[in-house]
């Protein structure tokens, strides 16, 4: 397929932020894409080559990517970093620069998609010592065969800059009408991609085998399952209301979501964000394999870090420990953990999301032995408030966060937030009623002490809406000294030249981050800002939200994408519940 066709595409798709047009496009697009190169396609829309899980980057540096412009052109370093300035994108400066080449090609080989994919497949996989070279290689390569729009859309790709703004759902739209003739199907694609996590692997599937290939789809081990997620409630009373007569209820630990896929000695390790983790946890490796009692399967437990005297849990912080390259095992005998197991979504080749909670919870004791280090989850079935104010203090004095409320005859809804399951947590009783968790996406430098580090940091919610990431407050209190050293260590690497496009500030900060790392905060109050991004113009005209004395609680949520931190329509919603909350004290008082 020529690569044209596609950057057309990009082109039209870059120019509008309406779902309807987009999907117009996304169909157009479909219907003049082969069947051998649909997941190819798929994958590039959203800027990847493969699916997030497989953990294959691009990582083109801006530098590199410069040189190989230059190379490519035959025009100075110092122009293309000029025209770069003056455009804020490198591919749109590539594209002016490129219209000036001095280099003239004779022999022009066309473009493919297909040749443009496996390039940039090998230049993801390229590694040592004289691998920035064979990349400035193989991009120069491109770049010579390619028109400007071209060079564009694949310099934007290779730097990670290619936003369409199109979101999973609405390719699932396109996909739907392009193959089926029915939007409609989207639900039923929703439920392949929600399984695999594989939007590629789905478009392959429909394109080939149509919507009855979409029926058959399969759960496959090693393919991890996109979670269950809980809804919030603040109260006992709300979970009565919410829950009906009879539940169960576990305790919520505050430790690492992981879902283990397992096949004899086989066994991977996938983070609630569905990275591969294996590699931090080499004594879940060598331990569970022993313990199940199946062929096969997929299960879900959390993973908490222990104090090996007392058995006591130990908060999530501690688990960072275990997040290094090197010396892994050092750290595995300075920081045990357990593993607490809470669900079984496949089992000896069979599809278990489909069973209520209650067979597969029956699945579970029978699957897993129990042992000194892995557990289920304690559980408990219940009633009536009483029966939950109870399990309740049990589990906080154990050392976890509060409780999961889990309906009992409910199956296992991969990729969804609902009132299936419900989150009962200790801060929720506080001050505003719970935390969030943010991104960061700027800082600020220390002063005295705090020289050397950021000493306050600026932060950000997630935007599904706009796929952006509007500030939200500055947070400056809350941290050790340990913490801002950690911190300073992890955000140093994501500094930018330039803010991200994505992010939404009219603040400015001494340095922007790329936004990927998420934080946990508390505060005291949701207000209205003249200055804050977060719900511009939703509550007031000409304001948005901001957090009023926020205060980082410790915990750095790497488990968590930035896509994953708490969006607006969470703030929008606390800001209102905190509204009825004081005219509610206000009439009683
Ligand atoms: P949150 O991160 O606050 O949205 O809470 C959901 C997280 O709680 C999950 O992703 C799990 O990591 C964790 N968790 C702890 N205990 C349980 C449990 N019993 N069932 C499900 N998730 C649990």
């Amino acid at each position: 397929m020529e690569y044209s066709i596609l950057a057309k595409s990009f082109e039209k798709m870059e120019s509008t932020r309406k779902r309807l047009e987009l999907t117009q496009y996304l169909v157009e697009l479909f219907e003049k894409t082969p069947q051998d190169v649909i997941s190819k396609i798929t994958y590039l829309l959203q800027g990847k080559l493969r699916p997030d899980f497989e953990g294959i980057e691009l990582g083109v540096a801006e530098k590199l990517a410069i040189r190989a412009i230059s190379k490519s052109s035959g025009i100075a370093i110092k122009k293309i970093e000029e025209e770069y300035n003056k455009r804020g994108d490198l591919g749109h400066a590539a594209a002016i620069i490129l219209e000036q080449k001095t280099q003239t090609t004779f022999l022009v080989e066309s473009i493919t998609v297909e040749r443009v994919y496996e390039t940039l497949f090998k230049i993801a996989r390229l590694e040592g010592l004289r691998s920035q070279d064979m990349k400035i290689k193989y991009i120069s390569s491109l770049l010579n065969d390619a028109s400007t729009l071209e060079a564009t859309y694949i310099l934007k790709i290779l730097l990670g800059t290619l936003r369409l703004g199109v979101a999973e759902n609405t390719v699932m739209d396109a996909l739907a009408i392009a193959y089926s003739g029915n939007k409609e199907n989207r639900k039923m694609l929703e439920y392949a991609y929600n399984v695999s996590t594989d939007l590629g692997k789905v478009a392959e599937v429909i394109a080939t085998d149509g919507i009855k290939g979409i029926e058959e789809f399969k759960i496959e081990l090693f393919n991890p399952i996109r979670p269950m997620l809980a809804d919030r409630v603040k109260s006992e009373e709300e979970v009565m209301e919410k829950m009906g007569n009879e539940f169960a209820i576990e305790y919520k630990l505050d430790g690492e979501r992981v879902q283990i896929h397992i096949e004899g000695e086989k066994i991977e390790l996938f983070s609630r964000s569905l990275e591969k983790i294996s590699s931090y946890y080499p004594d879940i490796i060598e331990k569970i394999p022993k313990i199940i009692q199946a062929e096969n399967a997929i299960l879900e437990a959390e993973i908490v870090a222990i104090n090996e005297n007392t058995g006591d849990f130990l908060p999530f912080q501690e688990l960072m420990h275990r997040r290094r390259k090197y010396k892994i095992e050092k750290a595995v005998t300075e920081y045990p953990i357990t593993v607490n197991f809470f669900d079984v979504l496949y089992c000896n080749g069979k599809n278990c999301i489909e069973l209520s909670y209650i067979e597969r919870r029956r699945k579970l004791e029978k699957i897993v032995k129990e042992n000194e280090f892995a557990k289920y989850i304690p559980m408990t079935i219940a009633k009536t408030k009483n029966k939950i104010e109870e399990f309740f203090e049990n589990s906080i004095n154990a050392g976890s966060e509060g409780l999961m409320l889990k309906m009992l005859d409910k199956p296992y809804q991969a990729g969804s937030r609902g009132s299936h399951w419900l989150k009962l947590k200790r801060e929720y009783r506080n001050e505003l009623g719970d935390s969030l968790d943010l991104v960061v996406i700027g800082g600020f430098f220390g002063k005295g002490r705090r020289t050397g580090s950021y000493g306050t940091l600026l932060l950000s919610t997630y935007d599904e809406n706009t796929d952006t990431f509007p500030s939200i407050c500055k947070v400056g209190t809350g941290f050790t000294d340990e913490s801002l050293d950690q911190l300073y260590q992890i955000l140093n690497p994501k500094i930018t030249i330039k803010k991200n496009p994505r992010i939404n500030s009219e603040m400015e900060a001494d340095v922007w981050f790329e936004p990927e790392l998420v934080i946990e905060v508390v505060a005291s109050e949701i207000t209205l800002s003249p200055i804050h991004k977060v719900a511009q113009d939703e509550i007031r005209k000409n304001a948005g939200l901001a957090l009023r004395f926020p205060k980082f609680t410790g915990k750095i949520r790497v488990e968590k994408m930035a896509e994953d931190a708490s969006t607006d329509e969470e703030v929008i919603s606390l800001y209102k519940g905190q509204n009825k909350a004081a005219r509610d004290k206000n009439l009683i008082e």
